[in-house]
């Protein structure tokens, strides 16, 4: 089971309002807000406002949660004008997470080229 928040991580205490965030999206679940070092010039970082550490954390019930994180990303690429856009999920310090709260990096605004370059 996944605790609701930990007072240690990072991003619960900007869902708490404890650390400052530029907002992107709220809703009962989700926020999203932007990247502190971005890496496009559309940097979002949508979150569940539970704390869930890594995707490997991830309950079934959990499922419709990071549908929604997916829809979240659509929204936001249509206020934004996005027409385009890559989402990442880093996971476990192998796969380059750094912040122990899954998150979903949603990166626009530039041309990405094909692939993972
Ligand atoms: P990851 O390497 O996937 O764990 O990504 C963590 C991301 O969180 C990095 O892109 C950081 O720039 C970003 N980040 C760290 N601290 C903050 C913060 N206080 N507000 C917004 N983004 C942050
Ligand atoms: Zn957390």
């Amino acid at each position: 089971m996944s605790i609701a928040s930990d007072p240690a991580c990072l991003f619960c205490k900007i869902v708490a309002g404890e650390l400052p965030a530029e907002q992107l999206y709220e809703d009962g679940e989700i926020l999203a807000f932007k990247d502190i070092n971005p890496q496009a010039p559309f940097h979002g970082l949508l979150i569940p406002k539970k704390h869930i550490a890594t995707l490997n954390e991830l309950e079934a019930a959990d499922a419709d949660l990071v549908g929604r994180l997916f829809l979240a990303a659509q929204s936001l690429a249509r206020e934004h004008g996005l027409p385009g856009y890559r989402v990442v999920v880093n996971t476990n310090s192998e796969g380059g997470q750094v912040v122990f709260h899954v998150h979903m990096h949603m990166l626009g605004g530039r041309q990405m080229k094909p692939g993972l370059g």
